[in-house]
Parts: structure tokens; sequence; C-alpha cells
């Protein structure tokens, strides 16, 4: 079976691809097709967005079409940035602002108030209208300043206690196996081994 994941990031499509290696499930992504309009992520929530990416690339494909979407939510900010995540500082944008930005938002509350998690949805939408929906999460406090020089957006200054470092100081498998999008992935295989078996018994 083929399926196409609604994003050019390769960091994604190889974390996708290394889940269903063992699953006679080919994965494609944005980067193997051409004409693709940018679809604009005007939800409400994440799940919304991931929607609505999975529909237009089902639409255009015609292939059973997997989205995500994710970002930061800060209990001190109501959520923010929320869904506004890769755009809190403004355009163009630029995860350093981010991170100033969110410092200087933060910049009253205490510690123990500083509660955040990252939160990923992924939808699975099919051919034939049926969509499905996976979640991940992962709970962490928000710093005062950056530490670690790996990963990307805000995880210098994100704090996992479990792990007692910053996502910036895990390497990639610590990452991988915890991130909210790795839960939400790993939350769609026997999804999608369902959707294969129903394949194989309509042929
Ligand atoms: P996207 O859903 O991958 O487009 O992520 C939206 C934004 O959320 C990113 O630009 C980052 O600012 C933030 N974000 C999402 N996942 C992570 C993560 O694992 N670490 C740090 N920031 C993240």
């Amino acid at each position: 079976m083929k399926i196409i994941l609604a994003t050019q990031n390769r960091g994604k499509i190889r974390e996708l691809q290394e889940l269903l290696a063992d699953e006679n499930i080919e994965v494609l992504s944005l980067l193997d097709i051409s004409n693709w309009e940018d679809v604009e992520e005007n939800g409400e929530t994440f799940a919304d967005n991931a929607a609505l990416k999975a529909r237009a690339a089902v639409q255009k494909t015609g292939l059973i079409a997997l989205a995500d979407d994710s970002g930061l939510v800060v209990d001190a900010l109501n959520g923010a940035p929320g869904v506004y995540s890769a755009r809190y500082a403004g355009e163009p944008k630029d995860d350093e602002r981010n991170n100033d930005k969110l410092l200087h938002q933060l910049e009253s509350i205490p510690d123990d108030k500083r509660t955040a998690r990252f939160r990923c949805a992924l939808v699975i939408a099919t051919p034939d209208g049926k969509e499905y929906l996976t979640e991940g999460t992962v709970e962490g406090l928000i710093l005062r300043q950056r530490r670690g020089l790996d990963g990307f957006g805000y995880d210098p200054l994100f704090f996992v206690q479990d792990f007692a470092r910053t996502m910036a100081e895990l390497n990639v498998a610590q990452k991988n196996k915890l991130s909210h999008r790795a839960q939400a992935f790993r939350k769609a295989i026997p999804i999608l081994q369902a959707l294969k078996e129903s394949q194989t018994l309509d042929t």
C-alpha cells in the first residue's frame, strides 16, 4: 500500500518511513508530487489544521493521506502560542525570535507556574472520506534560559522532568522515542494496518 504524508519536512518523512519499514507500506510525501499548493492553516486547533492538510493531500493524490500539526501550549499564556507556534514572533518564522518572545512573556511567571506541553495531532484521511485522529503530548517546563544545541523550535527552553534535560539536550533517538509527534505516529500504525487489510480484502 502507498500512502502520502503531507509534509516537505525530511525529518518527519524519515521518522514515518522508519516506523512503517516492516509493514509493507510505502510513504510518499509532498516532495514526490508536483504542483502542490500550500494549504492555509487557519484552523483553531492542531486537529483542524492537520485535517485541512490531510484532506488536500487525499484530494490531490487519491492516496490515503496523513498530515500532522503540532506546537507548544503554555498554561500561563492560556494555551499560547498554540496553533501560532511557528510564527509566534511574526513573519518570517524564526525560532530565535519565537524563543525570545516566549522568555519575555513569561518573565514574571514563577518557576512552578511555567508548565507547558508539546502537542501533536495527526489526521489520516482516506479516499472514501473517512478520517482518523491520533494525538501525542509531552509535558514540560519552560526554562529562563536556553539549554542544549540539538533539535529545533522551542526545544532549548523546554525542560522534560523525566529526563532532567531540555529537548535540545536529548539525542535524536531519545527525542524520537518520547516526542509528541512520535507518539501520534505510533498510534497511527494499527489504523494503517487495518486500512491495508481492508484494501487487500477489497481487491
Ligand atoms: P509543525 O507542526 O511541525 O509545523 O510545528 C509548528 C511549530 O511548533 C514549529 O515551527 C515549532 O515552533 C513548534 N514545534 C513543533 N514541534 C516541536 C518540537 O518537537 N520541538 C520544538 N518546537 C516544536
